[in-house]
């Protein structure tokens, strides 16, 4: 029996190779490498997938987080010191983001049914300094609610929103990364959009900060050898825009894709010392759920070892998302002194489960036969 991987990336790329393939070739040719026709491109169909106003292609989705904050700051929305949100089990990219400028990450425990950021918590956490808040789509699930929009209204907050996981998911029929004030996308190759190297872009819908991030990500200029900013250089390659256009026209067709498979592994496992995700729209069928994308399938299990090992044995690979939450970690030993008892559960017990577009019906079938026989 051969090995189900947990994300069979040759496999995924392997689909579209005669176009991946034929478009690298006419970036070769054209000898034009950076800044070019293929990154306009690229920007315009995102833009026009997600409805936003702007798209910016960017070096990667660190850099799409980092430039919005540092755009934020020269517009003079927020200065040094000052504090943002952010839920307390996000991957530690958003948080890098936040202190990377200056500022203040301000953890906020998730809801435990989401795994998202609990709403019904953040007003707790505001002080006069907060001056936004990093919504997260973990998992690749809308986090999002009239509520947040009215705390963020109420106290004059940013919203923005953390996409890395979440493209093409909707609420209420508007795109993540079309929901806050900005967004920050990750073309990672594991990403549900995923490019053949690093990349990202930050979507927005305000002209003045569109305007910011691209000249920042430009050496802060607008004008070749003109700076008008002290800013970086990160920038979408042509090649990779070359390749994420290709793989655009594919997202939705992959992201229900994963949609029927996350709604048979929600039918078919029942194993009592599984806990499976639950699919907090409860108006929909999980096949019809547009609030959720399914970047990550993640289950609870007490004895999470055992469990992996055992998929192991079978021939199924596992990953944790993710095993040491940020407060955590030796980078941010300020925050290791608080606790987070729900977020600390979490990542003892998570554990995803292999779910791609290109996963056959059998290998979905192994998986979900293999946990119902997993037992103590
Ligand atoms: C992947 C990811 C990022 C960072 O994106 P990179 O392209 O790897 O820099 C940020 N936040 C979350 C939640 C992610 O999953």
């Amino acid at each position: 029996m051969s090995n189900i991987k947990f994300l069979d990336l040759q496999k995924i790329n392997a689909q579209h190779a005669a176009e991946l393939k034929k478009v690298a070739a006419e970036v070769i040719d054209s000898g034009w490498f950076l800044m070019g026709e293929r990154v306009a491109t690229f920007e315009k169909n995102l833009a026009q997938f997600n409805n936003s106003k702007h798209v910016i292609g960017v070096a990667n989705g660190l850099d799409a987080l980092r430039l919005i904050l540092k755009a934020y700051i020269d517009l003079g929305v927020m200065a040094e010191g000052d504090e943002v949100i952010v839920p307390a089990n996000t991957y530690i990219a958003s948080l890098l983001a936040i202190s990377d400028n200056r500022l203040q990450p301000v953890l906020v425990e998730p809801n435990e049914k989401s795994f998202n950021l609990d709403i019904d918590l953040i007003e707790k956490h505001i002080t006069p300094r907060t001056k936004a808040i990093m919504i997260v789509h973990l998992y690749g699930q809308v986090c999002w609610n009239e509520k947040l929009v009215a705390i963020a209204k109420k106290h004059h907050l940013k919203i923005i929103e953390d996409n890395a996981q979440a493209i093409g998911a909707e609420w209420n029929g508007i795109k993540t990364g079309n929901l806050g004030d900005a967004a920050g996308f990750s073309f990672y190759p594991g990403k549900n959009l995923g490019a053949l190297g690093d990349s990202g872009a930050v979507s927005t819908n305000d002209d003045v900060l569109a305007s910011q991030i691209r000249a920042l990500g430009n050496y802060g200029s607008k004008q070749k050898y003109v700076n008008e900013y002290q800013g970086l250089n990160s920038r979408l390659d042509e090649i990779q825009a070359a390749f994420l256009d290709v793989k655009l026209r594919y997202i939705d067709a992959e992201n229900q894709y994963r949609r029927t498979v996350a709604a048979r592994y929600l039918l078919e496992i029942n194993n009592p010392l599984i806990q499976l995700p639950f699919p907090v729209s409860a108006q929909f069928s999980v096949s019809e759920n547009k609030e959720h994308v399914w970047h990550l399938f993640v289950i609870r299990c007490k004895q999470r070892e055992k469990l992996q090992n055992y998929l192991a044995e079978h021939g199924i690979q596992t990953l944790i998302h993710y095993p040491i939450p940020p407060n955590k970690q030796l980078a941010y030993k300020e925050l290791n002194t608080f606790d987070y008892p729900l977020t600390n559960t979490i990542h003892e017990e998570v554990v995803s489960l292999p779910i791609s577009p290109v996963m056959t019906h059998e290998e979905v079938t192994r998986v979900i036969e293999a946990l119902n026989l997993f037992s103590l």
